[in-house]
């Protein structure tokens, strides 16, 4: 949906009304070589500021978009990642680089001329029209014939499950099912990408949680391309085919959420996603680290730099006796998170370490603060960053 910053009344929607992709269009693209043709949405060294520009918003983000893809966009407040949504919407222009979707290239066309519709974080409904006015709205735009647009509202509520209340106003409805109608509202005019801000940040958790699921059921159903904006990491690895992680107006990583999970490519990526255990280390020898305490620890790869980052994530660290394992620590602090417990033990040279236990395991043997046990950190668990 729906660009409530456009006039309700000029705002027309859909891929019908954008002209179909000429072949030339589709293979000619950009000065940088030819868009690729099964990528849905190709942004080619983007670059965007505001404040005559002194903000610089986006830093020559290049991404290719596959069709059917559920892709997300990552990253922390201010990354950029709001702005690289708004400039596929031509909601805003790029400073330089170029924007195809579908191999049409859509630079300079209006948004309502852009196969793309965008559901925001607030519903952004049509308070006063009914649920099935509210997601016939595009439909009347293109003055599609009235039999065929009551068959698609209908169709579109079964798809979002709002059967039985398509004749009640917004205000009569949860956030939840507002939301609902927002979405049923962006695909009625089956837009090829559905662009989403945010959809899901105004709802509690519970809610949100369901409506994950739904997205993601939604998106299987239909078969479109998602570009999904957050700055949730849970919510994109649970969501996702793949996500781009941003952060100052870059991406950092594109990858699967395993990918960028196991294998992240660099320190901001590994810290931002999820939890783990990040160590100052110096090489001495092929696939050998020192750390700062003096302690060495082994990992599968072998990087160039002399200088790196160890990362190692929290339920990857075994426990051992004492005596036992690379390293020796004692436990700093005992947090019982239900599923599983966290222990923080405390390294010699001062340092911690946060360790992840599940609660299966730990059940068998409790540790106490205080008490002292070996850790091994298996070197294939071990991921060297140097950027
Ligand atoms: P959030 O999650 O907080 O929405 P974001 O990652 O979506 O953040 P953007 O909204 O894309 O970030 O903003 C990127 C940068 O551009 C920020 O530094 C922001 O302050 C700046 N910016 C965005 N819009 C404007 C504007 N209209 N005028 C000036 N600066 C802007």
């Amino acid at each position: 949906m729906i660009d409530l910053g456009h006039s309700a009344g000029m705002r027309r929607e859909g891929v019908d009304i954008a002209p179909a992709p000429s072949v030339a269009a589709r293979t000619s693209a950009t000065a940088d070589g030819p868009a690729s043709l099964d990528a849905a949405v190709e942004c080619r060294n983007i670059v965007k500021t505001f404040a005559r520009g002194h903000v610089v918003a986006l830093e020559n983000v290049s991404l290719s978009i596959r069709a059917n893809e559920f892709f997300t966009l990552l990253g922390p407040s201010g990354c950029g990642k709001t702005t690289l949504l708004r400039l596929i919407a031509g909601l805003e222009a790029q400073d330089s680089g170029s924007i195809t979707v579908n191999g049409l290239r859509l630079d300079g066309l209006p948004p309502f001329k852009r196969p793309v519709n965008t559901v925001f974080q607030s519903y952004a409904v049509f308070p006063h029209l009914t649920v099935a006015r509210n997601i016939a709205f595009g439909l009347e735009m293109q003055r599609r014939p009235k039999r065929e647009i009551a068959a698609r509202v209908e169709e579109m509520l079964a798809l979002v499950r709002l059967d039985g209340l398509e004749a009640r106003k917004p205000a009569e409805l949860s956030g939840g099912q507002q939301q609902r109608v927002a979405l049923a509202r962006a695909l009625a005019t089956q837009p090829r990408v559905l662009l989403l801000d945010e959809p899901l940040s105004a709802l509690d958790q519970k809610l949100r949680t369901g409506m994950q699921l739904e997205l993601k059921r939604l998106q299987a159903e239909i078969g479109i391309t998602f570009v999904f904006v957050t700055h949730d990491q849970h919510e994109a690895l649970t969501m996702s085919d793949r996500i781009a992680v941003m952060n100052g107006g870059r991406i950092l990583q594109i990858g699967t959420p395993e990918e960028i999970y196991e294998r992240p490519a660099a320190r901001f990526v590994a810290d931002f996603i999820g939890e783990t255990n990040l160590l100052a280390a110096t090489r001495i020898a092929p696939r050998r680290y020192r750390l700062a305490s003096g302690l060495e620890v082994g990992a599968a790869e072998d990087a160039t730099p002399v200088d790196v980052t160890l990362a190692i994530r929290p339920e990857r660290i075994v426990i051992e006796e004492p005596g036992a394992g690379q390293l020796a620590g004692s436990v700093d602090q005992v947090v019982y998170e239900g599923i599983a417990t966290t222990y923080h033990i405390a390294l010699s040279d001062g340092s911690r370490l946060r360790v992840c236990v599940q609660s299966r395991e730990s059940a068998r043997r409790r540790l106490c603060r205080g008490e002292t046990v070996g850790l091994t950190l298996p070197p294939e668990a071990v991921k060297v960053l140097t950027a």
